[in-house]
């Protein structure tokens, strides 16, 4: 779109922040600056033992795991989600995964690993929504850490029904065989950073996770925007 175009389409609809309606100053991109600065951030400092690392510890080897936000109802980032999950505001992952990715970047998360690979949507809901919200994340986290995306590697082979109501046990079971990689050329002996949207039981990063073990991945990092 030609600048002046979009500049008149400022005039006419002037972006205001998705959160209180304010009106955005240049400066600011997607968010005003007062809610941007109080988006529930976890502030996890170790990559090692932190909430994200708790939902999947026992379950399977893995070097680093880390969330960005808390997910908390009626929250600025609950908000946030809708808007780019349902209604195509796909800039809001971005402009989130981004603010976490440059801090990740300046101390090292990315360090030591190979590639990202982020967690598919099945080809029917990917076909209803246009995107999947996870490659998003891992597109602008690829940005920040200069490590190649691959979306290739790993498939969804059917849908699951919503997970919501379901204790653990059943998630895992509801989840077995959903996922298969498909390239194991590009997965073998890597350090894979796998990328999901929210992180709740942990149970679709693990069962992307084992596909990904079985296919020959070597080490296994886990990044979720949010943590439920
Ligand atoms: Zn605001």
């Amino acid at each position: 779109m030609p600048a002046f175009l979009g500049r008149l389409l400022d005039l006419i609809y002037p972006p205001l922040c998705p959160v209180c309606g304010s009106l955005l100053t240049d400066e600011e991109a997607c968010l005003c600056t007062a809610c941007r600065y109080h988006l529930p951030r976890t502030r996890f400092e170790d990559f090692r033992h932190n909430g994200a690392c708790d939902r999947l510890a026992d379950r399977l080897p893995f070097d680093k795991a880390y969330a960005a936000f808390h997910y908390m109802k009626e929250s600025s980032i609950q908000l946030l989600f809708e808007q780019f999950k349902y209604h195509g505001d796909k800039r809001l992952a971005t402009y989130l995964a981004t603010l976490a990715g440059r801090e990740l970047s300046d101390r090292s998360f990315f360090d030591e690993m190979d590639l990202i690979v982020p967690v598919p949507l099945h080809a029917n809901r990917l076909r209803q929504r246009g995107y999947n919200q996870s490659e998003l994340i891992a597109r602008a986290l690829g940005e920040c850490s200069g490590l190649p995306v691959e979306t290739e590697a790993l498939a969804r082979r059917r849908e699951t029904l919503t997970q919501t109501r379901k204790s653990l046990w059943e998630r895992q079971l509801n989840m077995r065989d959903v996922f298969v990689a498909l390239r194991p050329d590009l997965l073998c002996d890597r350090h894979v950073l796998l990328v999901d949207d929210v992180m709740t039981t942990g149970a679709t990063m693990l069962a992307s996770a084992r596909s990904l073990r079985e296919a020959g991945c070597g080490r296994l990092s886990f990044f979720a925007l949010a943590l439920a």
